[in-house]
């Protein structure tokens, strides 16, 4: 597994204002679309009003679906900040839970996605799990608190459009 370090754990709050500013529902545009469309990045299927994971027909229109679209911008909905020494110790154990969740999640729902899980400032007992979904942010905080309790705080900001959990044990 590999943990990508960044020197910035917090730039996401600079994503957050960046994307205030445009357009908010550029993520979200699919319904609009005629169907059958497959992404040509992730190869899931638009199809019946939702995504899917499927064989495309062979008229399908090939357009980026929205989770790549957050993923090739990188611009998350979802931040999980994870912190404590708990953490620290159970550290592979934290995030094999993250990830089985991640599949389980994107297997029914194939806009669900881990972005990335960076160290925060290079510390051990500080993660930060970015999502393309809001519903997967506030999942996997659940599921951490399910699994190993500790604290727990989930907030919406700018009109349900991003969701930032915290947890720390
Ligand atoms: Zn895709």
């Amino acid at each position: 597994m590999t943990i990508h370090q960044t020197s910035t754990g917090f730039k996401s709050l600079s994503h957050e204002r960046a994307l205030l500013e445009q357009e908010i529902d550029a993520y979200q545009a699919t319904e609009k679309l005629a169907e059958p469309i497959t992404c040509p990045q992730c190869g899931v299927v638009f199809h019946k009003g939702r995504w899917q994971w499927g064989a495309a027909e062979s008229d399908a229109h090939s357009t980026i679906c929205p989770a790549c679209h957050r993923i090739n911008d990188n611009v998350p909905a979802g931040f999980v900040t994870l912190e404590g020494e708990f953490l620290k110790e159970h550290h592979e154990d934290i995030i094999h839970l993250i990830r089985n969740h991640e599949q389980h999640q994107r297997a029914e729902h194939p806009l669900k996605r881990i972005m990335d899980i960076e160290r925060i400032d290079d510390k051990e007992d500080a993660l930060l799990v970015t999502t393309t979904d809001v519903h997967l942010a506030k999942g996997i905080g659940e599921a951490l608190r399910h699994a190993y309790q500790g604290e727990l705080e989930i907030k919406y900001t700018a009109g349900e459009h991003f969701l930032r959990v915290h947890w720390r044990r």
